[in-house]
């Protein structure tokens, strides 16, 4: 495993919360200070420049723009691709459709027709095909297919995302990815090239969203790919949502930082991930999600759910959720941490039997 500097085994918190949390690296930082900067509402900030070009260039774009957040981000590229009254289908539990405050249909006055994910955590084709709308006066227009991989942690299978992508293009459909985690999908796929997986991905789709600041470890960024036109619609969009940032070069750097050398040790992070899932199995009350990246979830018997994760905060150990548990690995927990988890949920489950 490689060194991780910020890891927080000894006396400090073991955050589990979520990948957002880690600190920049020192490396890191020392691009962020040594940065070029200009004012990227002008396009004249190289650092910025620079991250868009060779964020498209690896994944196969021909356009890339720098986001303040995977929201903005995935709200951009909605309203780029769709008008008012148009609708995309979506996963219940999609990032695009749960946990961004509405914001397509606030906003972009976009209707989200929303499904259920099969266990894989794929829209079953069937679904996606049975509702695209006819052409009448009493439906929405089905405009755009909108996928997320990774979807809780899960990786959506590339044979999938061929015959999605097929259907879609069949119908008439675009195509986008809420690839928050996309880094951790190519990483399972093919932790000797990621870059290559990531690019066989984004393959199957016109758009792209992929979070800096999650396991990649920046402070803060995303960045949205696609086609010249799909960047210029989504560049205003940006500009009215209030994401055109001055100097943000000192941003950039740090996602520049972390794809050049971040990328491949998010296999660390899924290794972790297993440890964790391993040292939770066979606890009475408590069945454990086998985990094919960085989270684990956790079902907890109802009877024992209350009180889990405030125990596990009183010996230091932060996780989100009740009946469903989650523990995420980023680079800021190392092994030692991970192993205090593992004894702080088993001594709960002991002190209850
Ligand atoms: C984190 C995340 C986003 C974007 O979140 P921000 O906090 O707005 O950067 C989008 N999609 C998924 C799947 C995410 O996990």
């Amino acid at each position: 495993m490689s060194e991780r500097p910020n890891a927080s085994s000894g006396a400090t918190v073991v955050d589990l919360r979520s990948d957002t949390v880690t600190q920049p690296t020192a490396g890191m930082r020392a691009a962020m200070a040594s940065a070029a900067l200009g004012d990227d509402v002008f396009g004249d900030d190289p650092s910025v420049n620079a991250l868009q070009a060779a964020l498209a260039e690896r994944l196969g774009f021909e356009a890339a723009l720098f986001m303040p957040t995977g929201t903005q981000s995935n709200l951009c590229a909605l309203m780029a691709h769709c008008q008012r009254g148009d609708e995309y289908i979506v996963g219940q539990f999609a990032h695009t459709y749960r946990w961004e405050g509405g914001g397509a249909a606030v906003l972009g006055s976009i209707q989200p027709q929303p499904l259920s994910h099969a266990p894989d955590g794929s829209l079953p084709l069937a679904d996606i095909e049975a509702n695209i709308k006819p052409d009448d006066a009493h439906f929405a227009r089905t405009r755009l297919l909108a996928l997320e991989n990774t979807i809780g942690g899960k990786v959506l299978p590339m044979d999938y995302l061929a015959a999605a992508s097929e259907l879609a293009t069949r119908r008439g459909l675009a195509r986008h990815l809420d690839g928050a985690r996309l880094f951790n999908a190519a990483v399972a796929i093919n932790a000797a090239d990621p870059y290559a997986a990531a690019r066989q991905i984004c393959g199957h789709f016109d758009s792209v969203s992929v979070c800096f600041s999650k396991g990649l470890g920046a402070p803060v960024g995303s960045v949205l790919c696609g086609t010249q036109a799909l960047i210029g619609r989504a560049h205003r969009w940006r500009k009215m949502l209030g994401g055109g940032m001055r100097q943000a070069g000192v941003l950039a750097a740090a996602a520049h930082h972390a794809l050049d050398h971040q990328v491949r040790r998010l296999a660390d992070d899924h290794q972790l991930a297993q440890r964790l899932a391993q040292g939770l199995q066979g606890l009475p009350g408590l069945t454990v999600e086998p985990p094919q990246t960085n989270i684990v979830f956790c079902d907890v018997a109802p009877e024992r759910a209350s009180g889990l994760v405030a125990h596990l905060k009183s010996h230091g150990v932060l996780a989100t959720g009740l009946y469903r548990v989650r523990f995420v690995t980023h680079l800021d927990v190392d092994a030692a941490g991970v192993d205090r988890a593992i004894a702080a949920v088993r001594q709960f489950f002991h002190a209850q039997a």
